[in-house]
């Protein structure tokens, strides 16, 4: 199949290049030319395992390219796929300029009939708001289809390719053959729905999902004060089948581009037809507060913050991704400036766009975990990296001037830090040391 892709972000990239390795041909379209211009080059702007070489690959064999031009681009294409940003406003509503921008662009663009496939986020509704610009701005036949995106970051190429389930929801029985064709080769887990439905079921997913971290988290806070353990807690109750063993890792809350907003957005569409989702509303209440833990737990060991080095490891939200985007390590970092201390940072991988969001004289931005542990009054782990991991608990002891280690994402044992002096606090488990 011929497919056009507007926008090479997380999902767009990924989406479009995957397609292009099942043999489809693939146009990939975004407005920053400095991103296009670094694909055409073979090269990647952002972080995620696998990508680089399927795109060598699928390039070399001539069913991938890269282009700002999209009027030229939606040509080629028998679907178009949307994949394009819908950050949140300030009142945490979706932001649709981006993805209506974009349809307006394609409406005006092309020479004939078309299927439009919206993987972006969008609030129930919008998909019909697309079809009307179409119907408004255009001659030709367009069929629209809602099929939100699951994929992760920091294995966005595996689930694309071993995806769960793919939700389709349209009015269109060609919209509905093509798109099936398309994604035969992925899974037998198609899901048709009408298109609010396709709209809501990702919302929901990833309400559900967000609901399911703060759960585990104020469990941990209440197994702090009782002195349970929130790992086994988490295990025992992760083998009922009813209730499954993913997301109940206790931590400092999700952050991320897209649990932060698509829950603001999903309280506001509840808002809009006059639901107060409550619920949804603490769970976003309980991981802002979640983060704040660290800075609680630090101001227990060392009492005033003011004056003392405070080294971070980890400032993307979770491993193996360069996103900073509503990392819970924006908000520590502020509040640990904000109390006077001093930040000597590093992450493997995400530091330059951390940098982007915060260039301060107080954070020192690091080029090695040790380099940052060094001669600090604490060290505060913030993202799970497996060279983190691989850091011994009596190393890190070492290379501290005091020893307090407090431990955001429950990476070490007891068993490691039996022989070492640390004082350590972790999540939702008996203090150790
Ligand atoms: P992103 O911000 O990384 O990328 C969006 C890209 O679209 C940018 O490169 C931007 O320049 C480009 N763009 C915007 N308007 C354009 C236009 N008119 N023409 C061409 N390019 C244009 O976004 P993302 O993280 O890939 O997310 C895209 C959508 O998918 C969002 O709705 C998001 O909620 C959803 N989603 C994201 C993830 C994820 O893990 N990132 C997972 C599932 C769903």
């Amino acid at each position: 199949m011929k497919l056009t892709v507007i926008g090479t972000g997380y999902v767009g990239l990924v989406s479009g290049v995957c397609f292009s390795d099942l043999g489809n041909e693939v146009v990939c379209v975004d407005k920053l030319s400095e991103k296009i211009e670094l694909l055409q080059q073979g090269e990647v702007p952002i972080y995620e395992p696998g990508l680089k070489e399927l795109i060598q690959k699928n390039t070399e064999a001539g069913r991938l390219s890269f282009t700002t031009d999209l009027s030229e681009a939606v040509q080629h294409a028998d679907i178009i796929i949307l994949a394009v940003g819908t950050p949140s406003l300030a009142n945490g509503e979706a932001d649709l300029t981006y993805i209506l921008g974009a349809a307006q662009e394609i409406a005006l663009s092309i020479k004939g009939p078309k299927i439009i496939m919206t993987k972006s986020t969008v609030p129930v509704g919008t998909n019909e708001k697309i079809e009307n610009q179409f119907k408004q701005l255009s001659v030709h036949p367009v069929a629209v289809a809602s099929v939100p995106e699951f994929l992760r970051e920091g294995s966005a190429v595996r689930d694309t390719m071993n995806p769960d389930r793919i939700v389709v929801g349209t009015e269109s029985e060609a919209a509905r053959q093509r798109i099936e064709e398309l994604h035969r080769p992925l899974t037998d887990q198609i899901l048709f729905t009408d298109v609010r439905s396709a709209e809501m079921i990702k919302y929901a997913s990833n309400a559900f999902l967000a609901t399911k971290i703060s759960f585990i988290n104020e469990i941990a806070n209440i197994c702090e004060k009782v002195g349970a353990d929130v790992t086994m807690v988490a295990e025992g109750m992760g083998y009922d089948k009813r209730i499954g063993s993913s997301f109940l890792k206790a931590g400092i809350g999700y952050g991320g581009s897209c649990f932060p907003k698509d829950t603001q957005a999903l309280i506001q569409i509840a808002g809009h037809v006059d639901y107060e989702f409550k619920l949804l509303k603490s769970v976003v209440e309980v991981n802002r507060d979640q983060r704040y833990n660290v800075i609680r737990k630090l101001e227990t060991i060392l009492d005033d913050l003011s004056g003392k080095s405070i080294a971070v490891w980890g400032l993307a939200f979770k491993p193996e991704t360069d996103d900073v985007r509503d990392s819970p390590a924006f908000e520590i970092i502020a509040s640990l400036l904000h109390c006077g201390a001093s930040v000597k940072a590093y992450d493997p991988i995400a530091t330059p766009n951390f940098r982007k969001l915060l260039d301060h004289s107080k954070v020192e931005y690091c080029s090695s975990a040790q380099e940052a542990a060094q001669n600090a009054d604490a060290l505060c782990v913030l993202t799970e990296w497996s060279e983190f991991r691989a850091v011994s608990p009596a190393m890190i002891q070492a290379w501290l001037r005091r020893p307090n280690l407090i431990d955001g994402r429950n990476m070490y044992s007891e068993e490691e830090l039996a022989n070492t002096e640390l004082i350590y606090y972790s999540v939702g488990r008996p203090n150790m040391n």
